[in-house]
């Protein structure tokens, strides 16, 4: 079906079509499900209950003109222009938002043709009369920075206050790119103090100056150039923007009360993630501790890949033991009485480090509400791959369609055949399954039970299930056919690999091992160095990776009747591989 007139850049008809997957609408990437519309030549999409509210939407917008000839803060490419867009880019996963207000969630904006400048339409409108080049006095920050004389008109939004008082944005002020957070009031940046003193360096007055090449903080201890105080007689130097944090720091999502500013002439360890800290310390003195500035914010709930239930941030862990715990990560010990991840279910006892488990944003999602995302998770995992045809008293499904089959398959418990494999994950099957009456194809009934969405422990983003017939797997480099899962939209594992838990026995070592994200040297099966991470062994040096892994860990050779062992140590100091006679590693 088509939608005439929809106004879509004047060009293109909408095209009603089925399992598209993402809905554009306000940038918000929803799973498409039901009935679509997609805009083919702009790849744009949207549930067909949008589209009428965008019809409405972009009427108004017709008004706009398509295109702009030149915008005043943008005079780099005035020659090129500027025209109407939509967000997001569907050629390009990243979202610029506004150069003025520095929304990201707005609709429609004018892009330069050049380059990724863009300002909403709103934005654009409101501020084409305004004059934006007053050069500032001081050139305190590495970017360049925009004037604007009342950012009250165009909706520099509300949560943004100055980078050097941390007063509100009310009069004149300086921004910069809209992925950039520094914004300074004009008052501010043109009455900057040329000598300071400050109470991280009491001996001496610290000297405005200014560096081409990089120096170090002493503050935030990371790389900084221009503008900065410092010392010269202790080589004692502060990034302009570090000099004056706020002064009390107050985030009632991730602590509930406010923290103020101590200055420190030396270090400290952090009450929340048991680190050292410089000079900026945040105390809370009705909990009495001592925090980093980044810890006055952390997440106070998340959900880590790798553990099945959401985690809590607390600066003290009671117990009635005295037995020591160790980070389910690094495996090294945690201070119970220092902040830590743990988890609040009965029996589950587990610990992690602030450090170790918010190292990867990969891995974890912050949460606000444990129930709303317990009750979503349960949901999205229920999602079958079955159509369950029969069932017996038991309420057993004993005839089922699967997607991957195009006849019904019946429930059987005894396996007459030997080595008769399982068509999802090629492994052996002895009792319960699933069987084809027309055709020999073979599925695990666990394998069949398997969810269509999951979480795995590898990534904290959903994974989903599919059925191929020749696909490599990305973790044990392997190709093989059956059920893989996607993970976050990028990884295909097999069923093989996706059955391996990060934490794992293995037959041939004598020590647990755990999977390292950051191990990126040679596997002790293969020799190949990885740089996905391994499982690895806290004792000793030794690791593995995903192929070697799973690679069987006994198999029958028709050089020798009975079973070889897989075995990663070799006591000989030379060995000679029995099938092709030649010398093997020994450490393999
Ligand atoms: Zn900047
Ligand atoms: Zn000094
Ligand atoms: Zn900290
Ligand atoms: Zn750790
Ligand atoms: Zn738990
Ligand atoms: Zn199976
Ligand atoms: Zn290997
Ligand atoms: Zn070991």
């Amino acid at each position: 079906m088509r939608i005439r007139n929809f106004p879509w850049r004047n060009k293109f008809s909408i095209l009603f079509t089925r399992n598209i997957p993402w809905c554009y609408w306000q940038s918000k990437a929803m799973k498409l499900s039901k009935l679509t519309a997609m805009d083919a030549g702009n790849c744009f999409q949207l549930h067909a209950s949008l589209v009428f509210i965008a019809i409405i939407t972009f009427t108004s917008n017709v008004q706009r003109p398509l295109e702009i000839p030149n915008y005043p803060l943008h005079p780099e490419h005035s020659n090129q222009g500027f025209f109407l867009r939509q967000r997001p880019h569907y050629d390009n996963d990243l979202v610029y938002g506004c150069v003025l207000c520095k929304e990201k969630r707005n609709m429609f904006f004018y892009e330069c043709r050049a380059c990724y400048f863009s300002i909403d339409i709103k934005c654009a409108y409101l501020s084409s009369s305004y004059k934006f080049n007053q050069p500032s006095k001081h050139d305190i920050h590495q970017h360049p920075l925009t004037f604007i004389e009342s950012p009250t008109t165009i909706d520099v939004p509300k949560r943004f206050n100055c980078s050097w008082c941390h007063e509100p944005l009310i009069d004149a002020i300086y921004i910069c790119d809209p992925d950039c957070p520094f914004i300074i009031h004009k008052k501010c940046l043109d009455e900057l103090p040329t000598k300071i003193d400050h109470l991280t360096h009491r001996l001496h007055p610290l000297i405005l100056n200014r560096s081409d090449s990089d120096y170090l903080c002493n503050l935030c201890q990371k790389q900084h150039f221009g503008p900065f105080y410092g010392c010269s007689l202790c080589h004692f130097n502060i990034n302009v923007e570090c000099a004056w944090p706020r002064s009390i720091v107050e985030d009632k999502s991730s602590h509930q009360h406010p923290f103020s500013l101590l200055w420190r002439q030396g270090s400290f360890i952090c009450d929340a993630c048991d680190t050292e800290g410089n000079y900026i310390s945040y105390i809370c003195l009705k909990c009495c501790i001592e925090v980093h500035k980044k810890c006055t914010s952390l997440p106070r709930i998340i959900k880590f890949s790798r553990h099945d239930h959401c985690i809590f941030h607390k600066h003290f862990l009671q117990t009635r033991e005295l037995t020591r715990q160790d980070c389910k990560i690094c495996f090294n010990e945690v201070k119970l009485d220092r902040g830590s991840y743990s988890c609040g279910k009965p029996g589950c006892n587990y610990v992690v480090h602030v450090n170790c488990v918010l190292e990867n944003e990969k891995l974890y999602e912050v949460i606000e509400d444990e129930k709303q995302y317990e009750e979503f998770y349960e949901k999205s995992i229920q999602s079958s791959i079955i159509r369950v045809i029969e069932v017996n008293e038991v309420g057993e499904a004993t005839k089922i369609q699967h997607f991957t089959h195009q006849y019904y398959l019946g429930l059987a418990d005894k396996m007459e055949e030997i080595d008769r494999k399982c068509d999802g994950c090629m492994l052996s099957i002895s009792t319960l399954f699933y069987y084809c009456s027309e055709c020999p194809f073979f599925l695990h009934k666990t394998c069949v039970e398997l969810p269509r969405i999951k979480q795995h422990w590898f990534r904290q983003a959903s994974a989903t299930l599919f059925f191929k017939d020749f696909q490599n797997c990305d973790f044990c480099d392997q190709s093989c056919s059956g059920f893989f899962y996607e993970i976050d939209e990028w990884w295909d594992m097999s069923i093989r690999c996706d059955k391996v838990v990060d934490i794992i026995e293995c037959e041939g070592h004598q020590h647990f091992l755990f999977y390292d994200f950051n191990y990126e040297k040679e596997c002790n099966g293969c020799g190949v160095e990885n740089n996905n991470g391994a499982f690895r062994c806290g004792e000793c040096r030794f690791a593995l990776d995903f192929g070697c892994l799973t690679f069987p860990h006994s198999t029958l050779h028709k050089i020798d009747e009975h079973m070889l062992n897989l075995t990663y140590h070799d006591d000989k100091e030379q060995s000679y591989c029995d099938i092709c006679e030649r010398e093997r590693d020994p450490r393999l």
